[in-house]
């Protein structure tokens, strides 16, 4: 039993630039000796993850892209991952998003067509993609998704993106409950604040983070690395007997 992933490949969801939680996510895998597939979503993002993966100098590497909002492109992506490298043994989902209007204010403001969106986005495409990726997890896999403490309390400003994590939070425990005979763990981890592209459009972000550094049992905000490392502990088989769970990397702050 250990955490090396030599010879497993894994498909990383979400990489914007370097500073995303995903990156420090595919950097952990890699550290682990996991095959990496990236997915990002549009041709905007294309040269920076592919330059982002070409860094990492490892062998097989793929880089597909993935728009989340459709059914097709994730069809067309799973079949691409299907014929490349057949057989998948975990996935990491670190995708988001919400207007940046309704990161500010009152929650009683958000619109329906930003309350559809955040969700479609960020809690809905984590079932879109469990259900293909069930189909390339042969012998069993580990699925990871990112979520916030804003799910569990209502805080400031993050107002309609922590009812879409809420409800990703319910998605993990219902797909662990669905994926759990076919040999496949669900589970989530709770990131405290990073400043990244999409932490940046939040209300007073700055003023989360210095809360953390002042209040956090560990005096210090989280870096992509830890979180990083917690995701290959979960999908490692050191955490075999872990489904359905969220688990905090937050430098313990969600104890306050
Ligand atoms: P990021 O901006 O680097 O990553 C968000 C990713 O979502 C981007 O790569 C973006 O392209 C992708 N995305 C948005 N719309 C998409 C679509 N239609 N199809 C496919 N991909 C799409 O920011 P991040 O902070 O690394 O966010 C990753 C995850 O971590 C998100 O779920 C976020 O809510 C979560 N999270 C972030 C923090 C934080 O403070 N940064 C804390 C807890 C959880």
């Amino acid at each position: 039993m250990n955490f090396s992933l030599a010879g497993k490949t894994f498909i990383v969801m979400g990489v914007a630039n370097k500073r995303s939680i995903a990156w420090g996510i595919a950097r952990s895998l890699h550290n682990a000796g996991a095959r990496l597939v990236f997915t990002y979503a549009g041709e905007r993002l294309e040269s920076s993850v592919r330059e982002l993966a070409d860094s990492l100098e490892a062998e097989g590497t793929l880089v597909l892209p993935c728009d989340v909002t459709s059914d097709e492109d994730i069809a067309n992506c799973f079949a691409q991952i299907k014929e490349a490298v057949g057989t998948i043994h975990g996935l990491a989902h670190c995708i988001a998003f919400a207007k940046t209007e309704e990161l500010k204010g009152e929650y009683l403001n958000t619109t329906r067509d930003g309350f559809l969106l955040a969700h479609n986005i960020s809690s809905y495409s984590l079932t879109a993609v469990a259900k293909e990726a069930r189909g390339l997890m042969t012998e069993g896999g580990s699925i990871v998704t990112l979520t916030y403490l804003g799910g569990e309390r209502a805080i400031k400003n993050y107002n309609v993106m922590g009812v879409a994590k809420a409800s990703l939070d319910a998605s993990v425990r219902y797909l662990a409950a669905d994926l759990g005979k076919d040999g496949i763990r669900v589970n989530s981890i709770s990131a405290g604040p990073i400043r990244t592209l999409s932490a940046k459009v939040i209300g007073e972000f700055n003023t989360i983070l210095k809360d953390i550094e002042e209040n956090a049992p560990l005096r210090r905000t989280t870096t992509p690395e830890e979180v990083g490392d917690a995701a290959v502990f979960l999908f490692s088989n050191m955490s075999r007997g872990i489904t359905g769970e969220n688990i905090h990397v937050d430098s313990g702050y969600h104890i306050l």
